[in-house]
């Protein structure tokens, strides 16, 4: 049988339609019980046949509290609504549900018809859009023409409270006009993307920078009325940014005038910074450009190469540099390798002229040994007043000896005047060799020869004593400028004391009388150690005084006036540690720093 193409389009509406409707549709009467359902309902609910619709679509014994069918039977409105439910599988699930009354011939309504689509995707993925929208890091606005805020994201909602519906320079700046500049306006105009610096005022009063972009919102005719504004939270970058900026500023500040010399050169060994200090240094005009050549041939040999070597701090006190012209500078230089995050970046060297303060040293020097002589014939001079007191007494005796014819009495006063005359001309002696003014003469010497020569020339006089003599030299010393008969002279001054305090001891042990040669941290130590006599108070008040013994008529009490006076001249200092009956220890301390200089045409004694 051969049906008409309408036909048959009414035929498969009638027999088919129902189930290929790719919706849930059921229809549901009074009591809520589905009497008719089609493929897709049964798909997406499960069992339905002769079942309430509240136990099929959610499981409940009873009708649901917000049911609307009660509703569409009354008026008769068709309706729509988002509901919730579970699906065959008993999961939570969303729909779209759409309610049609069936009416009968009379306009009566038995029956509805529902259709149900679900949107339980749909939803999560809108749920999903709304979550990235408000909490995407930056804030996110549309401004409608009139400039009013339209919507926000909840991270600006969070940052300038809620604003929506003012106008966006009310909300967000707290403005009540327009802003002069406008990257909105700006895109509403040419409806390009803008971007902008602005300044925000938050909900709590602080005020924030932000970067902004706007674009056009467009609709799918390519209009558009709103623009979609984001805007990044600067503050801290723009901080960071000062920050970075004023180091920079105090950097380049300090480099360019730093009295000592700065300059850095990058990895190819390029002069990246040479400041002002530097040029006057090496003797560089201001705008000549130095080379890798300049730089090798200005800087001490060695610095490079050590600086490439060692990772932490090179420093080289005491050294020398080239000028431009080919003079050597005195100078104290430190390098440093440039590194960042480990890697190497080139080195920096920080250079300080030494010439001044080289000369300054060495006037002091002068200057104290200066003071020294000064001192020492100061001291002379009180003696010959002694002197000059003794000769009168001695005198007053003999004078009134003779007047009286006693013969006792001139005796005396002449052995008061020999033994006066005596010390003169010891004095004398000692007083030339102070009052020339002489200047030291030094040279090269083995510091430690000295001592033994010395130790040689008394052991003869120490083994009659019965004193056991000996030097010692503690490590290698090199040669110095000293001057060696001076020096000589010292240390017999010291080792003869020594062995005068063993005969003067009164205990019966051994003695020993020790010279002790070393150097420290560049300062050349001499140490004679005696167990002798030691000093009490009061001589330890008047050793290094004029004249002063307690030798009688054996010592002249200038030996160790002397010795300080000689160890002043090099510019050494001498002390000493003393117990009585325990023994003496006298110290000559020279740093080689403060010794004299070699003057030119002197050769080397050692
Ligand atoms: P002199 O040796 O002619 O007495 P010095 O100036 O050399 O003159 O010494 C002064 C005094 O210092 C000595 O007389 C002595 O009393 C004391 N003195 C020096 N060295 C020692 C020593 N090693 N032990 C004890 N006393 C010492
Ligand atoms: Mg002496």
């Amino acid at each position: 049988m051969n049906h008409s193409a309408p036909e048959q389009i009414a035929r498969w509406l009638q027999e088919q339609l129902f189930d290929a409707i790719p919706m849930g549709v059921a229809v549901v009467d009074r009591d809520h019980t589905i009497i008719h359902a089609n493929r897709a309902f049964e798909e997406m609910f499960g069992v339905w046949q002769g079942r309430k619709c509240y136990a099929v679509r959610k499981g409940r014994s009873e009708v649901c509290n917000q049911c609307m069918d009660f509703e569409t039977f009354q008026d008769g409105q068709p309706r729509r609504s988002e509901v919730l439910g579970q699906n065959r599988e008993g999961r939570a699930a969303r729909y779209m549900k759409h309610t049609l009354p069936i009416r009968d011939g009379d306009q009566n309504i038995s029956y509805l018809l529902e259709l149900y689509t679900d949107i339980t995707e749909t939803d999560k993925i809108l749920k999903e859009y709304q979550l990235l929208f408000d909490e995407v890091p930056c804030n996110i606005l549309l401004i409608d023409r009139d400039y009013r805020i339209v919507k926000t994201n909840a991270r600006t909602r969070r940052m300038v409270g809620e604003i929506v519906g003012g106008y966006c320079f009310q909300g967000l700046k707290g403005f009540d006009h327009k802003c002069n500049e406008c990257t909105a306006r700006q895109t509403f105009e040419d409806g390009k993307m803008h971007t902008g610096h602005h300044i925000w005022r938050t909900r709590d009063g602080r005020t924030i920078h932000l970067h902004v972009i706007t674009v056009p919102l467009r609709h799918f005719n390519d209009r558009f009325d709103m623009v979609m504004e984001m805007a990044v939270d600067v503050t801290q970058t723009l901080q960071l940014q000062d920050g970075l900026n004023f180091a920079h500023t105090f950097l380049e500040t300090m480099v360019a005038t730093a009295m000592d010399g700065i300059l850095a050169v990058d990895q190819q060994g390029q002069v990246t910074i040479f400041n002002p200090a530097a040029r006057r240094l090496f003797g560089l005009e201001t705008g000549r450009r130095v080379s890798k050549q300049d730089l090798a041939r200005m800087l001490p040999a060695e610095a490079m190469t050590l600086v490439e070597e060692k990772e932490h701090q090179v420093y080289l006190p005491d050294s020398t540099i080239n000028t431009v012209e080919g003079r050597q500078v005195p100078v104290r230089l430190a390098g440093n390798q440039l590194r960042m995050d480990g890697k190497a970046l080139g080195m920096a060297f920080s250079i300080q002229d030494l010439s001044e303060l080289k000369q300054l040293h060495s006037e002091k020097l002068e200057a104290e040994r200066m003071a020294a002589v000064g001192q020492t014939v100061a001291g002379l001079a009180h003696g010959v007043k002694n002197l000059i007191t003794a000769l009168e007494g001695g005198m007053y005796m003999l004078q009134t000896g003779l007047d009286k014819s006693n013969v006792g009495r001139v005796r005396k006063g002449m052995e008061m005047l020999e033994r006066n005359i005596e010390r003169i001309s010891v004095f004398v002696q000692a007083f030339l060799g102070f009052a020339k003014g002489r200047q030291i003469k030094v040279q090269l010497n083995d510091p430690a020869e000295i001592a033994r020569e010395v130790v040689s020339m008394y052991s003869a006089k120490a083994k009659a004593n019965g004193v056991i003599l000996r030097h010692e030299r503690l490590g290698e010393i090199a040669p110095a400028p000293i001057e060696y008969e001076s020096l000589h002279q010292c240390l017999t001054n010291l080792v003869a004391n020594a062995i005068d305090a063993c005969q003067m001891s009164e205990g019966g042990q051994t003695f020993y009388v020790t010279l002790r040669t070393f150097e420290t941290d560049g300062v050349i130590c001499y140490e004679v150690i005696d167990n002798g006599c030691g000093m009490d108070y009061e001589i330890k008040k008047k050793v290094f005084s004029t004249f002063f013994t307690t030798k009688g008529l054996g010592g002249t009490g200038l030996g160790l006036l002397m010795t300080k006076k000689i160890i002043q001249e090099h510019g050494g200092s001498i002390d000493y540690e003393s117990e009585p009956g325990q023994g003496t220890t006298f110290r000559i301390r020279l740093p080689r720093a403060r010794l004299p200089k070699i003057a030119d045409g002197t050769e080397t004694n050692a």
